[in-house]
């Protein structure tokens, strides 16, 4: 209550805005990630590791819009290309500018499992096109998911999605029959995942498995070393596509994604957030040619299409950015450079749990790292070994981690629902041990 008072004190600007756009604004809050605070922050400046506040309050910004920004908030380059492209043919045609062509070929170059690339307008758009491109192309219906993933609010993809520790759905509204063909299944139980692909075998069969390579939510429930490799069997076995959701390991965890990490190739992968360099619209489907080609329609073909689409969408403004972030990325070794601060934050945050004796793990893999007081976390020297339970008195406690968000922040450090970190190439040692400070405060 003491820090949500002073939290509530240091922002009341932020508090009055707020009030403000519960007027025109349902609740007062559009994006979903500003949910976890008391009320948002209006942010005023953001640039590189830092953001300030509309009562000038200055944060570590450890949120990174919720991952896109792998070079840290408006990186100074890429904005300035992004202004001249700008000038010279605005932000949309509805035709075809080089920079699709470039960025398409960038992606392709960089993963494994990424022969073509179709623009979306979305993470959430580009997961619906890549499950009917599978359905389309296997002619099966039915999708396995991996519980607890995230892969955006399609009334498909919400299935099973459930508030923490309240047994509560998060969504309403999704007719029985939208989710009718979506099947869930616990990470690395992979007796279950092969009961299920049996069981389907007799009633229309499995079209595609869709994960989280990293596991489900970015990693908050962690996968085994081989599970990726597993799935990949699995799908072979049973004639199923193989789909990565890479929207948040795509650059972050390396140019090859965690395909390239894992050494698993799907046949299908979902890029998103740092495919546009945290300019809109970040949204892409990838994978192998043959299945691609099941989405080419127009002058001259008579083959059956899939069908995506989208005003907005491989507009020159995201194919640009995207482009232009991914090349820097690639130039900087901003994953590998993001993963080491990763590393080193998560040490000290090991350091201070220890000291303090926190009911928390902390443990990360390269620039993703989780802050967690529940659950079953694997963990290993690279993070995905070694088994830990966590004993969890903190359990009880339902909203404890959006709490302790609000306190981070009212100590200057932004993150992620109190529990999940994003670190970017700004993240020099002395921001993360200016931060480490702030989180033992
Ligand atoms: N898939 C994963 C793994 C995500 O983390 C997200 C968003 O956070 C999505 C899909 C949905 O992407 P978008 O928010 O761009 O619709």
């Amino acid at each position: 209550e003491q820090v949500l008072n002073y939290f509530e004190q240091r922002c009341q600007t932020s508090k009055r805005m707020a009030e403000q756009a519960k007027h025109v604004i349902p609740g007062g809050v559009q994006h979903n990630l500003a949910f976890n605070y008391p009320f948002p922050l209006a942010v005023t400046q953001v640039s590189g590791a830092h953001m300030t506040d509309a009562d000038g309050n200055r944060y570590i910004d450890f949120l990174q819009a919720g991952g896109p920004t792998l070079l840290g908030s408006n990186y100074p380059d890429v904005r300035a290309k992004v202004h001249a492209l700008l000038e010279e043919c605005g932000p949309v045609t509805g035709l075809l500018h080089e920079y699709e062509i470039k960025l398409a070929e960038l992606v392709c170059d960089a993963m494994p499992g990424v022969d073509m690339l179709r623009m979306m307008g979305s993470g959430t758009e580009a997961v619906m096109g890549a499950i009917r491109l599978a359905r389309a192309y296997t002619g099966k219906k039915r999708v396995i998911k991996i519980g607890g993933g995230y892969h955006g609010w399609s009334d498909q993809m919400v299935y099973g999605m459930r508030l923490p520790n309240t047994g509560r759905m998060e969504a309403i509204g999704i007719p029985r029959g939208a989710t009718a063909t979506t099947q869930e299944s616990l990470p690395n139980d992979l007796a279950a995942i092969r009961r299920k692909l049996q069981w389907n075998r007799l009633r229309g069969g499995t079209a595609a498995i869709i994960v989280e390579p990293f596991g489900p939510e970015s990693g908050t429930r962690p996968v085994t070393k081989d599970f990726n490799a597993q799935l990949r069997r699995l799908c072979d076995e049973f004639d199923a596509l193989l789909i990565f959701d890479e929207v948040v390991t795509g650059f972050r965890a390396g140019m090859g994604g965690a395909q390239a990490y894992f050494g698993v190739t799907p046949d299908l992968t979902i890029l998103g957030k740092c495919l546009t360099g945290g300019y809109p619209m970040a949204g892409a489907i990838g994978g192998k040619r043959e299945i691609m080609m099941m989405l080419v329609g127009g002058i001259g073909t008579t083959a059956k299409r899939a069908f995506v689409g989208g005003t907005l969408t491989a507009n020159p403004l995201s194919c640009a950015a995207g482009y232009f972030a991914l090349q820097e990325i690639q130039r900087t070794d901003a994953a590998a450079k993001a993963g080491r601060a990763g590393d080193r934050l998560r040490q000290g945050l090991e350091q201070i749990i220890e000291r303090l004796g926190l009911p928390y793990v902390a443990y990360n893999m390269g620039s993703i790292v989780h802050l967690q007081t529940s659950g079953v976390m694997l963990l290993d020297t690279s993070n995905l070994l070694k088994l830990v339970r966590l004993k969890n008195e903190a359990r009880q406690r339902k909203h404890m981690m959006e709490e302790m968000g609000a306190a981070y922040a009212a100590h200057g450090l932004i993150t992620l629902a109190g529990s999940r970190i994003y670190t970017s190439l700004a993240d020099t040692d002395a921001v993360i041990d200016d931060a480490l400070n702030r989180f033992e405060d």
